[in-house]
């Protein structure tokens, strides 16, 4: 196909550069147009494990110099169970009141199911009631905690048809009994909490892809799956689990690249998981987040970056063609890159 380039030279490679950047831009972006002349968005979903106040504050003041606003998820209740992986949650006073006047600076307080450890039904609703009391409103985002019976589409369930075996299998391979496991979405089960997902929450985290533009991995997001109706909307998420993968991910080149293609990076992560080292945020982390802080960036938390996406090409319903392919990507990633199945990435 021929491609008029203006007045560059064709043949010359800047100008093939550009041209092949606009093409994959068009592709990458799926015709959004970002706000106020923004020219690509990043937005970060924080993982609350692990975190404290003295973990992660400095991580937030920093992003907060940066003129950053991301999403930060919680635990309103502390559950009744010894969680397998913790942290702090809204029943810290402390931490409680540093959450508060985040959520004042203009960061999203989001949800990371209401407890550390698995919650019965009754506990859901408990802590559903308890973030709205403390925040103000209902949670617009959602993400599933490893390891907690009332996960919703979680595990084998995330998966369709021949899919689902063959991520049995691959467990089964890798010797992981089936424990990533989820009864959030069986009616009937003490466990079974979709009737309020679908009712009080908006957009539920499904895959983590590799790569910076997340849109790359998932253009129709946010998006209805028919075979899963009680989740709203779905949004996909890149990989920073821990400050490592965040880096590698943000890399200069992957910026550019993001910035090129005019797409959007919906990172999830785990500030509590390395990026502060002797009471500073890490050096390479603050480097990469400052370079990127001075592009002409959009940087919203995630329920804002997806209301946007909503209003700008409306609702998407997931086809059985879209969901094949994106839960074998999702595979592909896992079984090329011999990922950790253990975290909230899974
Ligand atoms: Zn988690």
């Amino acid at each position: 196909m021929k491609v008029a380039v203006g007045r560059s030279d064709p043949s010359s490679s800047s100008a093939r550069r550009r041209c092949d950047g606009r093409l994959r831009g068009l592709d990458m972006t799926a015709g959004i147009v970002w706000p106020d002349g923004k020219r690509f968005a990043f937005t970060v979903f924080d993982d609350t494990d692990h975190a404290t106040v003295d973990q992660v504050s400095s991580v937030y003041s920093f992003l907060s110099d940066c003129g950053m606003r991301t999403t930060k998820s919680v635990w309103p209740l502390r559950g009744e169970a010894a969680p397998r992986i913790g942290g702090s949650t809204c029943e810290d006073k402390e931490y409680l009141r540093w959450l508060l006047d985040l959520e004042g600076q203009g960061f999203e307080i989001a949800l990371h199911n209401v407890a550390p450890s698995t919650s019965l039904r009754e506990d859901v609703i408990r802590g559903l009631d308890r973030f709205k009391e403390l925040f103000g409103h209902d949670p617009a985002c959602f993400a599933n905690h490893a390891g907690c019976d009332e996960n919703i589409y979680w595990g084998a369930d995330r998966f369709s048809g021949l899919n689902r075996t063959l991520y049995r299998s691959y467990l089964r391979l890798r010797k992981r009994r089936i424990a990533v496991t989820g009864r959030g979405h069986v009616e009937g089960d003490p466990h079974f909490w979709g009737d309020l997902c679908k009712a009080r929450i908006k957009y539920v985290r499904n895959f983590v892809f590799r790569g910076i533009n997340t849109l790359e991995k998932c253009r129709f997001m946010p998006y209805i799956d028919p075979q899963r109706p009680l989740v709203n909307y779905w949004f996909a998420s890149s990989d920073g689990r821990d400050v490592d993968a965040f880096n590698d991910c943000i890399s200069e080149g992957a910026q550019d690249l993001l910035e090129e293609q005019g797409g959007l990076c919906i990172m999830y992560t785990h500030f509590a998981l390395g990026f502060k080292e002797d009471g500073q945020v890490k050096p390479r982390f603050r480097e990469l987040m400052n370079r990127l802080s001075r592009k002409n960036g959009w940087f919203a938390p995630v329920h804002q970056v997806l209301d946007h996406m909503l209003s700008a090409k409306g609702v998407h319903i997931l086809t059985p063609k879209e969901r094949t392919r994106l839960e074998r990507q999702w595979m592909a990633d896992r079984v090329l890159h011999q990922y950790h199945w253990w975290w909230c990435v899974n």
